[in-house]
């Protein structure tokens, strides 16, 4: 990836996001998209900067001017969240307030709001050397990178690209729309999508009437000192990936509805094709694996395996593992089998350990010495 340029892309898409810019205390509540406090903050992370020693840094970072567009919105909703739990919370005249019926330190509930499903591109726009910097502490985090919180941790690399543009809006114009479920149906070739941006207004020049203040430029991470910088509403329209160009090699899945009938005859039909055990081990099947997902609705024996419960775990634990589309782990092709083998003896491992620890807490109760002893001897066999 080219880091010369002097705009940089990031996505910032995720199963949770916060972006608050006006809460304090215990109703902490997001803003519907990015603040330039948490993408600097993140910034600062992925280079390592310390909140002490975040002021030089910062004065560079907030000159970047920044632009975001909002991809989907994504949902709003509360969480339950505790704070000070056996730290304990001041009260006005600076004891640690006690509960009245423990007497024990006192845990302050906040109510928090998160962003469900969220996400936006962002592009930031500056000096080339501080662009370089921004995208190759991105490429090689020195901590961990969040959106917007700690619980928020982004479902894409958060890096995109570096480019040359003259203005905000056309960097933001220039990425395609990429549809949440890739179908061929909903959006064709040439479909175009309309989507919410929210450009920086350079400081220094008379904003627009339409523009918006808002107070998300940090000083310094560690109080709550925010500059203003103006922010203008907009709306572009930007073509929508192609549909089939988004898709991977393997083609696309889809569900198995497990209680249609065609789905219990294809069942039946594997199971018996494998005398109703297990391809892998031998031992009775009690579950059939689909090894290719391609023709869902309508599958044949090629596209399903009988397995048993174990092997089965193992093989869609290996999937899990290698984010597997349509084509999925088989158990009966030699190459695969030690693999997993493996993953096998280490689940039956596993689940025999758990076992080993009941018998004995179990033994631990009645008799510590004799049952105990007993107990994991008998299971060491
Ligand atoms: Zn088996």
């Amino acid at each position: 990836m080219s880091k010369d340029g002097n705009t940089l892309f990031l996505r910032l898409a995720g199963p949770m996001q916060s972006w608050g810019t006006s809460s304090r205390f215990q109703l902490r509540r997001t803003d519907g998209y990015p603040s330039k406090s948490g993408v600097l903050g993140m910034l600062l992370c992925a280079m390592g900067v310390r909140r002490e020693d975040s002021p030089p840094k910062l004065k560079r970072l907030a000159l970047l001017q920044m632009g975001v567009r909002v991809d989907r919105h994504g949902t709003t909703d509360w969480d339950y969240h505790t704070v000070g739990a056996k730290i304990g919370i001041r009260s006005a005249d600076g004891k640690i307030k006690k509960t009245q019926s423990t007497g024990k330190e006192e845990t302050l509930l906040s109510r928090r709001q998160y962003l469900y499903d969220a996400s936006f591109l962002i592009a930031l726009q500056g000096p080339s050397d501080t662009i370089n910097d921004c995208a190759c502490a991105l490429d090689d985090p020195v901590w961990p990178i969040f959106l917007g919180r700690k619980s928020c941790i982004p479902g894409k690399p958060v890096l995109v690209g570096v480019e040359i543009f003259h203005d905000l809006k056309k960097a933001l114009s220039s990425v395609a729309w990429q549809p949440r479920m890739p179908t061929i149906d909903d959006h064709g070739q040439g479909s175009m999508q309309t989507l919410d941006i929210y450009i920086e207004h350079p400081a220094g020049t008379p904003a627009p009437d339409s523009a918006i203040l808002v107070h998300d430029v940090p000083q310094v991470f560690g109080f709550y000192s925010h500059d203003p910088r103006w922010v203008i509403k907009d709306q572009i329209t930007v073509p929508v990936e192609n549909a089939l160009c988004n898709l991977t090699d393997q083609p696309r899945v889809r569900r198995v509805d497990y209680t249609s009938q065609q789905w219990k005859n294809a069942r039946q039909a594997r199971l018996l094709l494998d005398n109703y055990l297990c391809v892998f081990c031998k031992s009775p099947a009690e579950e059939v694996h689909h090894v290719d997902y391609s023709n869902v609705g309508h599958e044949t024996n090629e596209d399903l395996r009988s397995l048993c419960k174990s092997c089965h775990d193992a093989c869609t634990i290996l999937e899990y593992g290698h984010d597997m589309q349509a084509r999925r782990v088989d158990p009966s092709d030699p190459a695969q089998r030690r693999t997993i083998l493996d993953l096998i003896n280490r689940l039956l491992k596993e689940r025999r350990l758990g076992r080993r620890r009941e018998l004995l807490e179990a033994a631990r109760t009645v008799d510590f010495f004799g049952s105990m002893l007993d107990a994991s001897s008998g299971e060491e066999d």
